[in-house]
């Protein structure tokens, strides 16, 4: 994992709580991921990119779990010997539209916020936001003072009690620190896309898109130009990576 930290002091604690609204269609998002170019090692995250996703409420089917259990797999989340106590990276959220009631399930996630509340309260500098817009930890500095874990508003991070075996190398975790969703980022450096949009789009729901928010040529930002969308809780202001349809 590459590039450091861009702190934003700026801002303070923010609350909890997921909401979201918008509505529309779309399919699979597998040729995006096989057009993500791969960076070469060392080479830095570019900030002409920003990685981002959306994800169709109406294409997520209700009792799938293929998302969840690719990141586990992908991540090595079951490495814990307790499953109940699998952390979730990505997650299945009934999400409720202010002013409708109108109700959907989709996968949340950290939602890689372009000004992350978690970055800024980081004391330690441990996390970051890459110039690409991914928010990671790293677990080198972390010290698990779970500041983090009280400023994201979408419950997006955990904290790892145990002591983990059957780690990935290239999906390094740690007793002790705090995690969440990296985008798969050792996927997207190597030119492929996270996991969980794969294994959506096997599953036939193809109900996440991966791409390059910045492209407009990119299938995601065409998508994002053509039918309305939401941001969870935009009103915080937080400019999330993750944009929602059909909720
Ligand atoms: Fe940070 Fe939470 Fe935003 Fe992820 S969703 S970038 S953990 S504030
Ligand atoms: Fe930073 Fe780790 Fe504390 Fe989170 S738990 S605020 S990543 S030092």
């Amino acid at each position: 994992m590459s590039a450091r930290p861009q702190k934003n002091p700026r801002r303070a604690l923010l609350g909890v709580g997921v909401a979201a609204a918008a509505g529309l269609a779309l399919a699979p998002g597998v040729r995006l991921i096989e057009l993500a170019r791969a960076r070469a090692a060392g080479e830095s995250a570019s900030s002409q990119v920003r990685w981002g996703m959306l994800i169709d409420a109406n294409r997520c089917a209700a009792g799938c779990s293929a998302c969840v259990d690719a990141c586990a797999r992908e991540n090595s989340l079951d490495s814990p010997i307790d499953l109940r106590q699998r952390p979730q990276w990505i997650r299945k959220v009934e999400l409720k539209q202010i002013g409708t009631g109108r109700t959907a399930a989709a996968p949340v996630m950290c939602q890689h916020c372009a000004e992350p509340p978690c970055v800024d309260v980081c004391p330690t500098g441990a996390s970051f936001k890459r110039a690409d817009g991914i928010v990671l930890v790293d677990r080198h500095t972390c010290i698990g003072c779970r500041y983090c874990m009280m400023a994201c508003p979408y419950k997006a991070r955990s904290f790892v009690h145990e002591t983990l075996t059957q780690q990935k190398p290239e999906v390094p975790r740690g007793k002790g620190c705090v995690e969440g969703c990296t985008l798969c980022v050792h996927r997207i450096d190597r030119g492929q896309g996270p996991a969980c949009v794969q294994a959506c789009a096997e599953s036939e729901n193809g109900a996440m898109v991966f791409g390059d928010l910045n492209d407009p040529a990119s299938e995601i930002a065409q998508r994002l130009r053509a039918q309305a969308s939401a941001a969870l809780r935009a009103d915080l202001g937080l400019e999330p990576a993750v944009r929602y349809q059909g909720v």
